[in-house]
């Protein structure tokens, strides 16, 4: 069972955010004021925080802030009764995910808690040291960087993705129709010519300065990652 940790002091609110999240299935504790959720994010592990802007004895962006220096992957979600744009850069600037202005729907907070525990979930998995390696090429899928023979190269989160399936399916042709669905998350019915376009940009930073070429194009079919002999 998810647990989620709610610092709210208006004790409705609360209780009602408490219900509606255990419905959902939820293990849910409930802090009245700052201090006391401090002393929670200090003391037991949650999956997920939801706090308050408002609260007495710390705020909610200052509990966000010490949430992010004992814990910088637990989602958090800040509410308030302000909904200005400042207030919403604040509450990011303190490392809050997301934000939701009262009064609010509880499916929609349901719905958002949902969301950032299932990136929460896709992160960890990916935390485990997760590397893409073919031949002298390395790729770090946690902190996206690629190394070829042990020198960094810099890609553009698109150009890592392009990089990543290539890698993915070293050794296979793949079609531009398959790169743009699956790197592109798109289908393209006229027009991949862009997919060319970032292959090259792939070529000058993966392949240009290195004698063994890695990408390939193959005419009439598509591209094949693969060493040269
Ligand atoms: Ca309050």
């Amino acid at each position: 069972m998810e647990k989620i940790l709610v610092i709210e002091d208006e004790t409705r609110i609360a209780e009602l955010i408490r219900k509606g999240l255990a419905e959902f299935g939820y293990e849910v504790t409930v802090a009245f004021d700052g201090e006391m959720g401090k002393r929670l994010i200090h003391n037991r592990e949650f999956d997920l925080i939801i706090t308050d802007v408002i609260l007495p004895h710390i705020n909610g962006f200052e509990l966000c802030k010490l949430i992010r220096q004992h814990n910088p992957r637990i989602p958090v979600i800040m509410l308030t009764a302000l909904g200005t744009t400042d207030d919403k850069l604040d509450g990011f600037d303190a490392g809050a995910d997301d934000y939701m202005v009262k009064p609010f729907d509880l499916r929609e907070l349901n719905a958002r808690v949902a969301v950032l525990l299932k990136r929460k979930g896709k992160e960890t998995t990916s935390a485990a040291g997760q590397e893409l390696i073919y031949e002298d090429l390395r790729m770090d899928l946690n902190t996206k960087t690629v190394f070829r023979e042990a020198q960094e190269i810099k890609l553009t989160p698109k150009e890592f993705n392009l990089l990543k399936y290539l890698v993915e399916n070293a050794g296979k042709v793949v079609t531009r129709t398959e790169i743009a669905e699956k790197v592109w998350d798109t289908h393209f019915d006229t027009g991949t010519n862009f997919i060319d376009v970032y292959i090259n940009y792939l070529r000058k930073k993966i392949d240009k300065d290195f004698s063994r070429k890695l990408i390939h194009t193959r005419p009439g079919m598509g591209f094949i990652l693969k060493m040269e002999k």
